[in-house]
């Protein structure tokens, strides 16, 4: 018998022919596989025993980096062939189907690294079909070695007949080279880069390292001058550095790894996994100043996996940047005043990505190993879209048909750099997707780069898009789910469509609306953007005329927020937050965004399971009511750890009680969070418990960041629907 076989999907360039070949071949049966223009067909035919073992085994064993979305199976009658084939494929036929993204090397392939008798013996840029760079060497598309950055490097002779050979692991593997055809290390004059490196990193120099996705900045994590040296000239003063481990032994003398951590950790997307660190480790104390977690990630290229075998102990390895600056990516000229030295190559990166950061299984920050690989919406785009996302951890989402596409991490569109990744970034990407944007939707902030980006295209269609509608909307996109839910959007900061600024609200939402149904009760931010960087003011706008001031320059700020100068209202959960933090001693200025909230949850103490209590009236939540509570344990002496759970506690308590009063009014019992202060793991648990013990059911995020990384998704969802 015979059967054809449709597979669409991530199937291009991730080994998927060559396995298909070796599991017909293996079962005995005849036929041909190749590409075209939707994916990947397959044609078998031979015993029906066999063909129904090939039909069973297709998906279950297809190869590590192939992401099938689709399998369509029908009947044909058998043409007589004799043997199994791959097809050649029809280069202008390819084009639809998609780009891997990078991937880890894989244990073959760091079998061969270590191993004295192969030919790519410390080699270090070893790769094969299952593993090594995609994404950001891909030029365009089909995915194809010319037009990837791997085109002048001719392949020699083995190294071409692995590639034409349907039976080796490195079958039509694009980026595949050995130290007779490929890039090659450089550092400075040196002759052996690699121990020239090593060396500088014991001195405690710090050293530039071309990475997959841009260039990093490292230096040996036990050193405590070189770790400061780092910190110091990156101009960078609190938020924690990365660090990279040999391999799971040595992360776990660092952290505390559980098992979610740990498939992370050695999964071939390796991220950044944020987890609990250890006490009393060598770990130098500039590395993550005051943080109970440490990220760390595994070798996930070759020249890591070198470096650090070589070296003997952790690195930390951090975006080779200048603060606010995206990642440094075509060469490091941008940080030759922060590195000592280069460990550079020659195979130009011709996108950047930065490192992904996952913590207890979320996505904090989507980039490398995840880009471009679309989420599939419930619903298909009549239309393409582009969704051009928010201010600060700016990604954008192009979408056709039900394939919505989210780039990686862009960053904080704050300077011209950024913003022209964003724009490069939105070009390349519809050209590698052949999407044309028609309609384009963007956050109804006029003053976010993003915004003023879609407004200044021609001849779209363009959709505004309220922040925390499409923060609700990226977690229906992320659960498959088409609303209407209770939508509970907790975040720093977002524009509200009465020009107030929105952050703590409570929303009746599907793809196609929303209605504000309630919210934090709100405050005036004194100053502004002051107000964000200094926690403290928002303690005194909370509590400023409620309670006897103890500190003088409240003064000063209770009075500019009574008049209302440059006092904006906000009804945030993010600054309430921020006075809790403020109110406790945990912090009276932040370095870096959401720091306050961040240090508060790693206070409080678990294990405490009471919490204050807070009025809500038709649904206006009165956060003051929290802070009164700090104030009176505060008086009362009781441990801060305590007071920071108590906290969590009450907020969690008062979104159920905000879920249960839209519940009556609307009779959905569905709700889902989203907004940057769900990535506090605490409030998040302690939410989700209470819910679900209430009887709702609970959509929380888990292929997009919570965070304002996720907006993009949502705008896109809402658009096409
Ligand atoms: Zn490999
Ligand atoms: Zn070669």
């Amino acid at each position: 018998m015979r059967r054809d076989v449709r597979v669409d999907g991530v199937v291009q360039g991730v080994g998927f022919r060559p396995y298909v070949h070796a599991l017909a071949t293996r079962l005995e049966l005849a036929g041909r596989v190749g590409n075209d223009v939707a994916g990947v067909f397959v044609e078998v035919e031979g015993a029906p025993e066999a063909v129904g073992e090939f039909l069973t085994a297709l998906q279950r064993d297809a190869p590590p980096l192939a992401r099938i979305e689709h399998v369509r199976v029908t009947e044909a009658a058998p043409s007589g062939a004799a043997r199994f084939e791959i097809a050649p494929s029809d280069a202008a036929g390819v084009r639809n189907t998609l780009v891997s993204a990078d991937s880890a090397t894989c244990a073959d392939c760091v079998r061969e690294l270590f191993d004295p008798a192969d030919r790519r013996y410390r080699y270090p840029f070893v790769n094969c079909t299952n593993c090594g760079p995609r994404f950001t060497i891909v030029r365009d598309i089909p995915y194809d070695r010319p037009l990837t950055t791997m085109a002048g490097f001719d392949m020699c002779g083995p190294c071409r007949a692995e590639y034409d050979d349907p039976g080796d692991r490195r079958f039509h593997a694009q980026p595949t080279c050995c130290p007779d055809c490929g890039p090659r290390l450089s550092l400075a004059a040196a002759a052996d880069p690699l121990a020239d490196a090593v060396r500088r990193l014991r001195n405690g120099e710090v050293l530039a390292v071309k990475g997959l996705g841009g260039y990093h900045l490292a230096v040996a994590a036990f050193h405590p001058i070189a770790a400061a040296t780092l910190r110091a000239r990156k101009h960078r003063e609190d938020k924690p550095f990365a660090v990279m481990t040999a391999d799971v032994d040595q992360a776990r003398q660092l952290c505390f790894v559980d098992g979610e951590s740990l498939s992370d950790l050695t999964g071939h997307r390796r991220p950044i996994v944020l987890m609990p660190r250890r006490d009393g480790t060598p770990i130098a104390a500039a590395v993550a100043p005051g943080n109970r977690y440490l990220g760390v990630m595994l070798p996930y290229t070759p020249l890591h996996h070198l470096l650090l075998r070589d070296l003997g102990e952790p690195i930390v390895l951090t975006s080779g940047n200048l603060s606010e600056e995206p990642i440094a990516y075509r060469d490091a000229a941008p940080l030759a005043g922060i590195a000592d030295a280069v460990l550079d190559h020659d195979r130009p990166i011709h996108i950047r990505t930065d490192d992904s950061v996952v913590r207890a299984g979320a996505l904090l920050r989507r980039s490398r190993g995840y880009a471009p690989e679309p989420v599939t919406l419930t619903r298909r785009c009549r239309r393409p879209v582009l969704a051009c996302g928010a201010e600060l951890k700016n990604t954008f989402c192009l979408a056709k048909d039900s394939r919505a596409f989210v780039s990686h991490h862009i960053g904080d569109l704050e300077n011209m750099q950024t913003y022209r990744s964003f724009t490069e970034g939105v070009e390349h990407f519809s050209r590698l997707f052949e999407i044309t944007p028609q309609v384009v939707a963007h956050d109804l902030h006029p003053e976010y780069l993003s915004t003023k980006y879609a407004l200044g295209l021609d001849g779209v269609e363009l959709v505004g898009v309220q922040h925390h509608h499409a923060h609700i909307a990226s977690c229906l996109a992320d659960n498959r789910e088409p609303g209407p839910v209770i939508g509970v959007a907790f975040d720093g900061t977002g524009y509200g469509t009465d020009g107030t600024i929105w952050g703590g609200e409570f929303l009746i939402a599907s793809l196609h609306g929303f209605e504000r149904i309630g919210h934090l009760a709100p405050v005036p931010m004194p100053g502004g953007a002051a107000a964000i960087r200094q926690p403290w003011r928002m303690a005194a706008a909370y509590l400023g005329d409620t309670v006897e001031s103890w500190r003088p320059e409240w003064n000063a700020v209770v009075a500019m927020a009574a008049k209302g100068v440059n006092s904006p209202v906000t009804s945030s959960a993010g600054r309430l937050f921020d006075a809790a933090a403020a109110l406790l001693g945990v912090r009276d200025e932040i370095n870096y965004e959401g720091q306050a909230a961040v240090e508060l949850e790693q206070l409080a103490d678990p294990g405490v399971a009471d919490g204050y209590p807070v009025r809500v009236d038709e649904l206006i939540v009165q956060g003051v009511d929290l802070l009164h509570g700090i104030v009176a344990d505060r008086a009362a002496g009781i441990e801060p750890p305590v007071i920071a759970a108590r906290f969590h506690n009450g907020v969690a308590a008062a979104i159920l009680a905000g879920c249960r009063q839209a519940r009556d009014r609307s009779g959905l019992d569905t709700v889902a969070l989203s907004g940057g202060v769900f990535q506090n793991v605490l409030l998040t648990t302690r939410a989700v418990n209470l819910l679900a013990n209430n009887g709702f059911r609970v959509l929380t995020h888990r292929r997009v960041p919570t965070n304002d990384g996720g907006i993009s998704l949502g705008q896109a969802a809402i658009a096409g629907a």
